[in-house]
């Protein structure tokens, strides 16, 4: 038949490389792509052995696939990755049999697929790593923990797990933006990498968590490393934008097999130690162990004593620093274990905030304080109510107007008039709403409508307390129960107490100093002019 177009120039244009060879591998025909492929000529490559060209580097798998071929007459196809000059390149390679005449001949096409692997491993690295850090990723840090859990079981080896998470990160953020924030994360993965041994891994667990495998490593081991990382972080100061951030991270440590024999169990191990560790004062390590303790624990203590009615609150009083008369009081929440056991509200506020509970605790003390100022008000004692409300609660619409229901009837009750000051203060700490005045001053509104007055609790232990002056009506002014303490020592720290007062008397404010614990700090504040003071000289909570 004749062919209108010549089928040699078709193959010869084709740009998928090919060749055939006999089956001592001499080349006996090729296309144009083959010779580009090789940068031979097709005239040279006709009658040499195709394994002296680009072949050569993966011969052994070609001959076994020529041997596969002639066994089974059954076409071959197979991957295979050359490497020239640091790059790959990779090829599936089809071989099928031609047979002229009754002599077998085999013909080779070379498919470059290249790109696509490339494509493929780019998908791959992407749904694998995280993209800001370049660290393996949550779900891919899970897989290899099974993995690696299969592997220490089968051996019975010992592994570690640290997890990390950055200090007070939050006021990273809000200092200095988040796109400082990124790069501080950045810069910590590379310390935490640059600690952690060539066998570990470590993943970006979420926000600013990490997590860390130390593979074959037992607790005492998994101690030092912790320790290192630790200690690193701290003595790496981060530069951002010129400005040098001092980071310091907290870490739970969970081993196994002594501390779970499950990735769960050993997980919610370590991230119980790392509740600790941020409990008592975070920049520390902590090690999971048989002990129940830990964020679920107190989670569950703290669910169990809502519904049992177990949470109740005790009052501490404010005392008039001049005259040693009773102004007030503050509601704090305690949980009532059992008869002689009491936890204070230390222990489980932090908890609390982490399982988003903090409303209802807030709610119920809220409620409860309420009812004990109208009764004290129709008693005609005149002290104050405060009582703490945490961000959560005014992120709960349903419970904040309940409150405000609550408050209405209780003060027509009280005769006391809408729009009078009354004497229920809420305290709000700067933490709570850091970053956040305005949605604070939104929230709040309600509140201040009917009346009630705010107080800035802990001032002077966080980073934007001023602004909170500048912006929300405050009336009343606690100062941080650490700062008294330092100002006994430290003439400094006293100075700094002048400043406070002296702001506080030109914005008409009210000043409480926390945590006095005996009758010279008393009358040094006294002297300095503080209005107010609480703490265990004056007396410690009670229940009604
Ligand atoms: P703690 O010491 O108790 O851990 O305090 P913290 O402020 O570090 O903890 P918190 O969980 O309150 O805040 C974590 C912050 O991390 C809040 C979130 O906006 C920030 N964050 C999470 N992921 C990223 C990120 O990818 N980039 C930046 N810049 N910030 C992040
Ligand atoms: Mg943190
Ligand atoms: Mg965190």
């Amino acid at each position: 038949m004749d062919h209108p177009v010549d089928l040699e120039k078709i193959l010869n244009s084709l740009p998928i490389p090919f060749f055939y060879q006999d089956l001592q591998g001499k080349i006996i025909g090729c296309n144009q792509s083959f010779a580009d492929l090789t940068k031979r000529p097709v005239e040279q490559l006709i009658g040499i052995n195709a394994y002296e060209t680009v072949l050569r580097p993966n011969m052994k798998q070609h001959q076994e696939a020529d041997k596969a071929l002639l066994l089974t007459r059954s076409p071959q196809q197979y991957e295979v990755e050359t490497e020239q000059e640091g790059h790959i390149s990779s090829c599936i390679i089809h071989k099928t049999l031609l047979n002229d005449l009754g002599t077998d001949y085999i013909l080779t096409t070379l498919f470059d697929i290249t790109e696509q692997k490339q494509v493929e491993q780019h998908l791959f690295f992407q749904a694998t790593h995280d993209e800001l850090t370049g660290l393996t990723n949550r779900s891919e840090m899970q897989a290899s923990l099974i993995k690696n859990m299969a592997r220490a079981e089968r051996y019975k080896e010992p592994f570690s797990l640290l997890l990390i998470d950055l200090d007070r990160f939050k006021i990273v953020n809000d200092n200095y933006g988040h796109s400082a924030g990124d790069k501080v994360l950045k810069v910590f993965a590379n310390i935490a990498q640059h600690v952690a041994r060539d066998s570990d891994l470590l993943a970006r667990w979420g926000g600013e968590e990490f997590i860390l495998l130390l593979t074959n490593t037992d607790a005492i081991r998994a101690t030092h490393i912790a320790e290192r990382l630790r200690a690193t972080t701290e003595e790496t100061p981060i530069t951002v934008n010129a400005q040098e951030i001092n980071v310091t991270v907290s870490i739970g440590v969970a081993s196994f097999p002594d501390d779970g024999k499950s990735i769960e169990e050993l997980i919610s191990r370590a991230d119980g130690a790392l509740y600790e560790a941020k409990r008592n004062g975070r920049n520390r390590i902590e090690y999971a162990n048989r002990r129940d303790s830990g964020i679920f624990s107190i989670g569950t203590q703290l669910q169990r004593a809502i519904q049992e009615n177990q949470l109740l609150p005790a009052y501490q009083p404010i005392v008039d620093l001049k005259t040693g008369a009773i102004r007030a009081e503050e509601a704090l929440a305690r949980i009532i274990l059992n008869k002689d056991q009491v936890t204070d509200a230390e222990s489980f506020i932090r908890a609390a905030s982490d399982l988003q509970l903090s409303h209802k605790i807030d709610h119920l003390i809220t409620r409860e304080t309420i009812e004990r100022c109208v009764r004290m008000v129709k008693e005609g004692d005149k002290r104050l109510h405060f009582i703490n409300i945490s961000a959560d609660l005014l992120r709960h619409p349903e419970l904040m107007d309940n409150i405000i229901q609550f408050s209405h009837e209780a003060c027509q009750d009280c005769e006391f008039p809408d729009k009078q000051l009354k004497p229920l203060v809420i305290e709000i700490t700067e933490r709570e709403f850091i970053g956040n005045v305005q949605s604070a001053r939104e929230f709040l509104a309600p509140l201040l409508d009917i009346g009630l007055q705010i107080a800035i609790d802990d001032f002077g232990s966080g980073y934007s307390s001023f602004q909170y002056l500048a912006d929300l009506p405050v009336s009343y002014l606690k100062i941080e129960g650490n700062l008294i303490k330092r100002m006994m020592r430290e003439p400094k720290v006293k100075r700094i107490i002048h400043g406070i007062r002296d702001v506080a008397r030109d914005l008409d404010l009210i000043t409480i100093a926390e945590h006095i614990e005996d009758q010279h700090t008393a009358d040094i504040l006294r002297e300095v002019g503080i209005d107010w003071g609480q703490g265990y000289y004056f007396g410690k909570a009670r229940f009604d």
